[in-house]
């Protein structure tokens, strides 16, 4: 499996970068995890972005999710658009668009204030994932794990067919879910957003020292920070990680590829 790093920011942009957006490709099963602000300018340079099996998203942040608005104009009316909608029935054929429980409402309601409400519809086969049960892509396999976030998130394991496992924890605060979840995983990707514990009310995110001790906890082979602007001092946040954490840790960087 290759994992690419599309866009690593939080919720705003690196300069000339993205937010949240991996694709995961094995052989010739691809799947973008996550479409936050700024990825399909990404995906476009990256691949055939309608031949994308499936688009998996972790939760319904704009970070996550908003570029699935260009994407789905792109597939509407680009040329693949054809190829996407069936002329004679309308049978939708682009990428399956793979969403929380709840999401595809949440979508609706997005695309219906910034367009019209059935774009994704129109667009992508949506369905929501239930968190219980594995979904099958391809030749990856995708799991999932409910995070403590401030709207139902799901970390997400991407398993090919020898069993080599990419696992990305999505937005979270300090949680004990990935414990298991991501044990002994090939690499994980664990968001390290703040510099210092926030303490105002339940917690969303974690420091680069917590994402560190994540890690140490599931015994990950490679650890990569991620969501961390541009602006904050990443140096820190990999000296932090590295106190608690004494694997290979490195900062998500755009367009980094990695071979799990
Ligand atoms: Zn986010
Ligand atoms: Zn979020």
């Amino acid at each position: 499996m290759k994992v690419t790093v599309l866009g690593k920011s939080p919720s705003w942009q690196d300069a000339d970068g993205a937010c949240s957006g991996y694709l995961v490709e094995d052989g010739d099963t691809c799947v973008l995890v996550d479409c936050g602000s700024g990825v399909f300018s990404k995906l476009r340079g990256a691949c055939d972005y309608a031949a994308v099996d499936a688009i998996v998203i972790t939760h319904i942040h704009a970070d996550h999710c908003l570029d699935l608005v260009p994407y789905a104009y792109a597939l509407t009316y680009g040329p693949c658009a054809e190829a996407v909608r069936s002329p004679e029935d309308g049978t939708v054929r682009g990428p399956r668009l793979l969403v929380p429980p709840g999401g595809a409402a949440r979508l609706q309601t997005l695309t219906g204030a910034v367009g019209h409400a059935r774009l994704l519809d129109d667009a992508f086969a949506i369905a929501e994932y239930d968190p219980a049960r594995e979904v099958r892509v391809g030749t990856v396999h995708v799991r999932f794990q409910p995070v403590p976030h401030y709207v139902p998130t799901h970390a997400v394991e991407l398993r090919d067919a020898g069993g080599r496992r990419f696992t990305y924890g999505a937005d979270h605060g300090p949680t004990d879910a990935l414990d298991a979840f991501a044990a002994q995983t090939d690499l994980l990707f664990l968001e390290a957003t703040l510099p210092v514990p926030d303490d105002d009310g339940p917690r969303g995110h974690l420091t680069a020292a917590e994402a560190g001790e994540h890690a140490a906890r599931c015994r990950a082979r490679r650890l990569v920070l991620t969501h961390i602007s541009d602006e904050l001092d990443g140096e820190r946040a990999l000296a932090a990680a590295r106190r608690a954490y004494d694997g290979p840790v490195e900062l998500a960087r755009g367009g980094a590829v990695y071979d799990v």
